[in-house]
């Protein structure tokens, strides 16, 4: 018996011996720092030559490890690895392949500092952040774990006299997961472990900047039991080997997080069928957002400023989450507008590895921190500059929280994913006009209403077109199981990582009827 699913609990850093713990984590994980790693294919570790070197972004003289590469050769490699291992995994018990998830879990959840401080360390995330992002990772293992044995027995369908028909979820094959840097643990393992505990063998290529802390998991799901093959992790480059295995005929599906540039490319990849390929690929995507807050005149305007600022600027806004268009009714704009830029000139931003007093850390590396300050050029263009704008990348990659007010809502700055701390302010004169601002770009996965008017948020209910739809909240911060995650449009398949239905993007039912 199992016991209800809850989501793991964040820590109070405000409590003397939490702070002590990380600190102490901080400091083993230091220790650590610079190592090599290989990659594990079929169970076995395989050092390369060629390494990408995994630096930490809040000092960029800093090694985190340096990381074997993968290259196409040793893709086919742990390609047929993972073809032969689906045939032992599928049929495993799904309790038991459920029962490696819950001791990998437990593995973590004793660990939990540990995991976050990595995080701290290699993708700059504030404290509160990366326990945030290893809270995630416990609950999708433990989430998708009772999803599989939910599912295991399949669902009852009707039988006529003499005859005796069931409906069963069969996995797929062998799969690809393609995960991001930004929540480098909780998506990285997400997308690993539900088509995985489904039954599907994985290919794991982690992001390029945050290779370290998807190894230290495969760890530990070797440790918890996993057999030889059913995960392989396989960094490396997209175009020597991302495409391959995207376009391989053994390849059944594809599970994507990250831009909607690299989800497209994937999508058209994988549309074509391969010489021996017998199936079609599926490709679940999650990618961007341009997530919108409105806010209405009969708004509490305290809570609305503190739903933006910290959705906008949480993690340096590189969440597919992240505010980064606050549309405002014209009777409070002026006053939601000076609450926020209040707010945003109190945050600070620096270097978390080595204390806890800073709101906000890094982002990526050079190609986010040259992205956004081009961003910041022309927003200074299509708006006015209230706070912010400002970056230093002398130690490690940071940008001023940077708030733009009086855009136009077709300018570029309210229209393109930025993907860093930028948020820009535009004027409605009305509800109606608060919402078709709202729904006027390709994406679709986040938004919030801030009302005190029931009609307004029962009207952005069916008309503000988002996957996830807040209301007197901000629109990040979705916890597994509470608020399934995945958005329409330009923003991906509408998945629902952490979802009731997730694992059945990586199942097929079967029907069999026997007649007697
Ligand atoms: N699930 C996260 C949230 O609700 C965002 C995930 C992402 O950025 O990919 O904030």
């Amino acid at each position: 018996m199992v016991v209800p699913y809850k989501h793991e609990p964040f820590t109070d850093f405000t409590m003397e011996e939490n702070r002590k713990e990380y600190e102490e984590a901080l400091n083993y994980v230091k220790g650590e720092l610079g190592k090599e790693y290989p990659l594990i294919i079929n169970g076995e570790k395989i050092f390369t030559d060629d390494k990408t070197v995994s630096e930490n972004p809040g000092n960029k003289k800093e090694v985190i490890g340096y990381v074997s590469k993968c290259s196409q050769e040793l893709a086919e490699k742990a390609m047929q690895a993972a073809d032969a291992a689906f045939q032992t995994w599928k049929k495993w018990d799904p309790a038991a392949r459920a029962n490696i998830l819950f001791r990998a879990s437990g593995m973590i959840r004793r660990r939990k500092h540990e995991f976050s401080a990595w995080l701290t360390y290699e993708a700059g995330k504030p404290w509160k952040e990366a326990d945030a992002d290893t809270a995630e990772a416990i609950d999708f293992l433990e989430y998708y774990a009772r999803q599989m044995l939910r599912l295991k027995d399949g669902v009852e369908i009707n039988s006529r006299e003499v005859e005796n028909n069931t409906f069963n979820y069969i996995p797929l094959g062998v799969g690809i997961a393609i995960s991001p840097w930004n929540f480098a643990f909780a998506i990285m393992a997400g997308t690993t472990v539900g088509p995985m505990v489904a039954g599907n063998t994985m290919l794991l290529k982690p992001a390029k900047t945050t290779p370290v802390i998807a190894y230290k998991f495969m760890e530990v799901l070797l440790e918890a039991g996993l057999p030889d093959g059913v995960v392989n992790y396989i960094p490396g480059s997209s175009a020597e080997m991302g495409d391959y295995v995207v376009d391989h005929p053994r390849t059944r599906f594809i599970n994507f997080t990250g831009s909607k540039k690299v989800g497209l490319h994937i999508a058209e990849r994988a549309a074509k069928v391969q010489e021996g390929q017998i199936w079609m690929k599926r490709v679940i995507a999650e990618m961007g957002g341009k997530d919108t807050i409105i806010v209405d005149n009969t708004a509490d305007l305290e809570l609305a400023a503190e739903a933006i600022t910290y959705s906008a600027f949480g993690f340096s806004g590189q969440k597919c989450s992240a505010c980064s268009r606050a549309i405002i009714h014209e009777d409070v704009y002026d006053e939601v507008l000076d609450k926020v830029v209040n707010r945003t000139k109190e945050l600070t931003v620096g270097a978390t590895f080595n204390d806890n007093s800073k709101f906000m850390g890094p982002v990526n590396d050079q190609a986010a921190f040259d992205k956004v300050l081009d961003y910041i050029e022309i927003g200074k263009k299509e708006g006015k500059l209230m706070t912010g704008g400002n970056g230093d990348n002398s130690e490690g990659y940071f940008i001023q929280p940077t708030v733009f007010a009086d855009l136009d809502p077709k300018s570029r700055i309210m229209q393109e994913e930025i993907f860093g701390p930028v948020v820009g302010f535009s004027k409605a004169k009305d509800f109606d006009e608060l919402i078709d601002i709202a729904n006027n770009t390709e994406y679709g996965l986040t938004g919030a209403v801030i009302s005190d008017n029931r009609e307004h948020l029962e009207q952005a209910r069916q008309d503000f077109h988002v996957g996830n739809l807040y209301f007197n909240r901000g629109c990040t911060a979705a916890i597994v199981g509470y608020h399934p995650f995945g958005g329409f449009n330009m923003s991906g398949t509408d998945s629902k990582a952490g979802g009731p239905d997730y694992l059945l993007n990586f199942l097929q039912p079967k029907t069999v009827s026997d007649m007697f």
